[in-house]
Order: structure tokens, then C-alpha cells, then sequence
């Protein structure tokens, strides 16, 4: 019987990575809830809201059509209809992206639509609050880590090609994501009761994504 598998942890922890080769492995649906969340950040931008101003934020939130869509590096991300799935990975939108999701519309607009999306089963949603808020019921709750220096080390990589930052920057503005995802009011990010703690530090990802299928099958 197909499950839901919810994966969570902090920033860089290697989620979306893992959650797709299980994904594939199981041929169950990836679905990346910060994807929605930069989606609404780059809107917002684009229409110079500031992230304090929640009224403004709000209603303009509720104008959003954000579709996901499986693309070839996963998934591909929609706005009213255009492409973003390169522009929302831009430093621009990661620096402002925990301001965003701490509206309390934002977080009930995009968490209704992720509950939509897994109500059919067989999904493996990764984000900051599936297992404890979006999906308490998900059969299969995990909860990633790794420290802050791995992860900044393993994003560092990804990226010092593209962007001129340096591992101390990043590992600061990690942390500072960190410390805004798990201190804001409503649905922080959090290890629910009943998920499982896995630390990729010292395990690569395919390691984890082959315990995580194994997990789901027991
Ligand atoms: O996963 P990713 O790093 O792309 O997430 C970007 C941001 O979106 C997070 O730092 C967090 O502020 C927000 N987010 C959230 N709840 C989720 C997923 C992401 O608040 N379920």
C-alpha cells in the first residue's frame, strides 16, 4: 500500500535530495514545500512587499497560482503559469525566504495546498513542518539533520561556482535561516514525536535515501 513518507530538518541537510531518489526509487510523487515557499517570497519581491508588511503579504498571497510540476531536475516550480524554477534559488530569495513563511496566510495557504497534494497517497514531502503540522498522519516521518559546518560545506559546493560567497557567509546565513525557521510562531520547524532522527553527517545520500525506502517498507 502506497504511504506518505515526510522528510523534515533544517536548511542544507540534504532533503531535497533524499526525498527524491526516494521518490524515484519508490515511484511515489516528490513534492518540495520550499519550493512554494520561495515561490510566494519571489512574487512578493516582484511586487516590492515587504515581508513585515503581513497584511499586504496576505492578500497578495491569495492572488498566487503556485503549481508544482515534475521536470527534469525533479521538479519544476510555476507562478500564474511561468517557469521560476531557476530564479527562486537565487540568493535573493534564500535571504528573505524565512521572513515570508512566517505570515500566518502564507503558511495556511500553501500547507492546505500541500495536504491537497498528498491526499491520493504515495507522496515524500520535504519541508520544515510536514511531519509535525502538514501531514501529523503521514506514516513515515523523518527527520534529517547534520551539522551546521557539513551542511554548509555540502551547499558550498553546490553553489561556489555560481555565487561568490564564502563557507563562513554561508554557514552564518544557514544558521540565521535556522534560528528563523524554528523560533517563528506558527508551525515552526520541528522534529515531530514520532519521527525518526536520521544525522547525515557521516552518511552520504544515498545511504539515508536506501534506509528511508527500507524504512517505508517495514
Ligand atoms: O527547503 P528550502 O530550504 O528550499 O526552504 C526554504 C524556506 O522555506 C525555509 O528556510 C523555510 O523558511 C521555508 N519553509 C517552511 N516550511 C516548509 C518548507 C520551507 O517554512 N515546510
Amino acid at each position: 500500500d502506497r504511504i506518505n513518507i515526510a522528510i523534515d530538518g533544517p536548511a542544507g541537510a540534504g532533503k531535497s535530495t533524499v526525498a527524491r531518489k526516494v521518490a524515484e526509487q519508490l515511484d511515489y510523487i516528490y513534492i518540495d514545500t520550499g519550493a512554494m515557499y520561495r515561490a510566494v517570497t519571489l512574487s512578493a519581491q516582484r511586487a516590492g512587499i515587504e515581508p513585515r508588511d503581513s497584511e499586504k503579504l496576505s492578500v497578495h498571497a491569495r492572488t498566487l497560482d503556485i503549481k508544482l510540476a515534475p521536470g527534469e531536475n525533479g521538479q519544476a516550480v510555476f507562478l500564474n503559469g511561468e517557469n521560476i524554477t531557476d530564479l527562486i534559488r537565487s540568493r535573493e530569495v534564500t535571504l528573505a525566504v524565512s521572513h515570508i513563511a512566517a505570515n500566518e496566510t502564507v503558511r495556511e495557504l500553501l500547507g492546505r495546498l500541500q495536504r491537497q497534494l498528498a491526499e491520493s497517497k504515495g507522496v515524500v514531502m520535504d519541508g520544515r513542518d510536514i511531519g509535525s503540522h502538514v501531514l501529523p498522519d503521514a506514516e513515515l516521518k523523518i527527520f534529517l539533520t547534520a551539522s551546521v559546518q557539513e551542511r554548509a560545506q555540502r551547499r558550498f559546493k553546490e553553489i561556489a561556482a555560481t555565487q561568490s560567497i564564502t563557507l563562513e557567509q554561508l554557514e552564518q546565513e544557514i544558521a540565521e535561516r535556522d534560528r528563523l525557521d524554528e523560533q517563528r510562531e506558527i508551525s515552526p520547524l520541528i522534529c515531530a514525536k514520532d519521527a525518526i532522527v536520521l544525522d547525515s553527517t557521516s552518511m552520504s545520500i544515498d545511504e539515508v535515501a536506501a534506509l528511508i525506502v527500507k524504512l517505508s517498507r517495514t
